[in-house]
């Protein structure tokens, strides 16, 4: 999903940038003295979280309030793991006492139902309305369950999980894996692109294969993709034939993979090519920014948020930035990594704004592991520049994991996987 620029728009997007865009009459109570700025994040997930510790850590006088509904929040990465037997909830699980606690981050549950970007403010679900100098909005993604003819959200939570944000459908999967009969297959059904995540589901692939290679060996894991290639193939593929034969029948669009439609009464998803039966069904919808950007106006025709590339400001209403899987962030994946990285050079660019001064360009980063078995890793890393096509990659940095790696190299990506994700939750919420 690239956001290209003519070279006049690019020139509009620094200047822009650089000058803190037309940021409207502040109107609002100001939270502790009359001059103290005031920043909203919306989301307390790998964008927001990171956003609101990295202002306070980076200019303790302004004052950040986190609006998070969730008092825990699991984590999607390592999710996968939790289904492959190899992590518990409780690994995957962050609180927000530290951001409290050490940071002095006003933490409220609750749901931001409106955002009024005339005004600055934001009102709550539980009544309340908070007036903000900058907002930042970090929602995650949103589901559009229409796509695939019978299913719906409550299927999702019932029957067919998705099981794409963590929490219970994390564990009602897992459970229906756990309890599923030797010799009924799980049925994976990722989406198009974009989407959160494109590995994800080949490393759920992965770590449900090695469960039941372990549990239930008559069993098998038959992916029905709605592409033709995927993330990190070669490296999933090669590692699939090496650890579980043919546990694993991965079908592209056009060999049969095309869901046309579930039918959770017979456990069935239709293809172009027939129906296929299920004990256990992973539906994963195609996907859109979360409800909120919605109902404040920041997406455009793709269902995505367009940002100044330099800030994250949302184009759409000056004054709020979106960050994370919501926005369009032309070569980033939708990844927690990257969504961490967009956090904080959106937390410099806010307090430079703040200060009066002069937003620099990003230097953005991804890494993604993912787990083919459990010492077996692999991984996909870039650094990204702001050019006239938007945020692209750099050419050769980063990189795949080698095809020819050896079975230590492998290991050791597995043992950095564990590294990267104690890392990446330390630096957003410990
Ligand atoms: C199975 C799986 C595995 C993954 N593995 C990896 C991995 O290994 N590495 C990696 O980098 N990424 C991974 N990801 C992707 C990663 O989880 C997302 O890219 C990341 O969470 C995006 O961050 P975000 O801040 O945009 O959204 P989130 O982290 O989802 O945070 C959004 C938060 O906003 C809150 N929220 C939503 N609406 C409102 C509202 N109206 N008011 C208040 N709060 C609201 C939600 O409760 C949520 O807590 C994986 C994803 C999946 C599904």
């Amino acid at each position: 999903m690239s956001q290209k620029f003519t070279r006049r728009e690019f020139s509009k997007l620094v200047i822009a940038g650089a000058a803190g865009s037309t940021l409207g009459v502040f109107g609002g109570v100001r939270p502790a003295f009359a001059n103290q700025k005031h920043v909203v994040v919306i989301g307390g997930g790998f964008g927001g979280a990171s956003a609101a510790k990295y202002i306070r850590k980076l200019d303790s006088s302004i004052s950040v309030t986190l609006v998070e509904p969730a008092t825990t929040f699991y984590t999607c990465p390592f999710s996968n793991w939790v289904m492959g037997g190899l992590k518990e909830m409780k690994d995957i699980a962050q609180t927000y006492d530290v951001l409290k606690s050490a940071y002095g981050i006003e933490v409220v549950h609750d749901e931001a139902v409106e955002i009024d970007a005339a005004n600055h403010s934001v009102k709550l679900k539980g009544g309340g309305e908070l007036k903000y100098d900058r907002l930042v909005v970090s929602p995650g993604i949103d589901f559009n369950y229409d796509a695939v003819e019978g299913y719906s959200e409550e299927l999702a939570n019932t029957v067919m999980p998705h099981a794409y944000k963590a929490g219970p459908q994390t564990e009602l999967l897992t459970k229906q894996i756990q309890e599923m009969k030797d010799g009924d297959n799980v049925i994976i059904c990722p989406p198009g692109n974009p989407f959160r995540c494109p590995p994800g589901p080949y490393e759920r692939t992965s770590l449900i294969a090695h469960y039941l290679k372990e549990n239930k060996p008559n069993s098998k894991v038959i992916v029905l993709d709605s592409k033709e290639k995927f993330s990190k193939q070669g490296l999933f593929t090669k590692g699939w034939g090496r650890l579980y034969g043919d546990v694993i029948d991965w079908r592209a669009a056009s060999k049969g993979g095309k869901v046309l439609s579930v039918d959770a009464e017979t456990m069935t998803v239709n293809t172009s090519a027939g129906p296929v039966k299920g004990g256990v069904i992973n539906v994963i919808p195609p996907q859109r920014a979360g409800k909120i950007a919605f109902a404040a106006g920041l997406t455009n025709e793709t269902g995505w948020c367009p940002v100044n590339p330099i800030t994250f400001e949302s184009t759409i209403h000056p004054g709020i930035h979106v960050i994370g899987d919501a926005c369009i962030a032309g070569a980033m994946p939708k990844s927690g990594f990257a969504a961490s990285s967009q956090g904080k050079v959106t937390a410099a660019s806010i307090v430079r704004l703040l200060q009066g001064k002069v937003p620099a360009p990003p230097s953005l980063v991804n890494t993604c592991y993912s787990l083919v078995g459990p010492g077996y890793g692999i991984s996909v890393a870039a650094v990204y520049k702001l050019t006239s096509d938007g945020i692209v990659k750099i050419k050769d940095s980063g990189g795949l994991t080698p095809m020819d790696a050896d079975d230590d190299q492998l290991s050791e990506e597995a043992t950095y996987a564990r590294g990267w994700y104690n890392n990446i939750a330390q630096d957003i919420w410990g």
